[in-house]
């Protein structure tokens, strides 16, 4: 059976003593009972990824984005192996942000994500078309191509060691959320591309989340769909009222 993943992606919010206070609330959240198969991520700027590391024991921390190069002169970058050696456990790749204001492409993901599985970091695959696309009925396709791009030669043995996140590019931080049957339609069909290129028994074991102003009066209806397997949660994330529902509601919705 699948885990729920419950992810806040902060962006670039929080500073260092809000990361600390937030951390602090979730753990004391995540310690009150078991939480089974629900699993909390929390996704801080750089700086503050040690800090959130250090005070964590029930949640995992993500950073936002991954140099695809090993090392040296690359100034401003942070490379998997630094990630690693604080024990950072995911990260998030090809946010629709990072391809929109900083041009990433499928093939610059992929060499993320190579980078973050040498360094036994999980990535988050991020990948979803734009209202344009959706509206040309190109969504199939576009998303299709994005698997293909960022999963090209990439070899998994469990399934377990990458996630990926449907995020509608129309839907981030807008408001506008695909409605259920809109995500599982989409995530459906990554499923049965995962089954294509890796085989049923790791395209089953294989988690997709869905992103897209998700929130706690929305995820419980999310979550109930078959092929969507927690959430990649901006906004919504920022507040400990609201992360901590929606780790709730997701733990009523079947996490144990
Ligand atoms: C995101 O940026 O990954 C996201 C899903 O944001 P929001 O929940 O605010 O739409």
């Amino acid at each position: 059976m699948r885990n729920i993943f419950i992810a806040g992606n902060w962006k670039m919010n929080k500073d260092a003593s809000q990361t600390q206070q937030f951390c602090t609330q979730l753990e004391s959240h995540l310690q009150e009972r078991d939480f089974g198969r629900v699993k909390a991520i929390v996704a801080p700027v750089h700086p503050f990824l040690a800090a959130a590391e250090g005070i964590l024991r029930s949640a995992g921390v993500a950073a936002q984005d991954v140099s695809a190069n090993p090392q040296g002169a690359f100034t401003g970058e942070v490379s998997a192996s630094q990630l690693a050696s604080l024990g950072i456990s995911h990260c998030i790749i090809g946010h629709s942000e990072r391809r929109q204001y900083h041009g990433e492409s499928d093939e610059l993901v992929r060499e993320k994500l190579l980078r973050l599985r040498e360094n036994r970091i999980i990535p988050i695959v991020c990948i979803g078309e734009t209202l344009l696309q959706r509206e040309d009925g190109q969504t199939r396709e576009v998303v299709l191509a994005q698997l293909e791009g960022c999963f090209e030669g990439v070899e998994l043995a469990s399934g377990e060691e990458v996630l990926i996140a449907y995020e509608p590019v129309w839907a981030i931080g807008t408001g506008k959320t695909a409605t259920s049957a809109q995500a599982q339609e989409v995530h459906a069909e990554i499923r049965a591309w995962l089954k294509e290129r890796y085989g049923e028994e790791l395209a089953q074991k294989m988690h997709i989340l869905y992103g897209g102003s998700a929130k706690p009066e929305n995820i419980g209806e999310l979550l109930e769909q078959p092929d969507i397997d927690g959430g990649l949660i901006g906004g919504a994330s920022l507040q400990i009222e609201s992360f901590c529902a929606m780790l709730d509601i997701a733990l009523q919705n079947g996490g144990n």
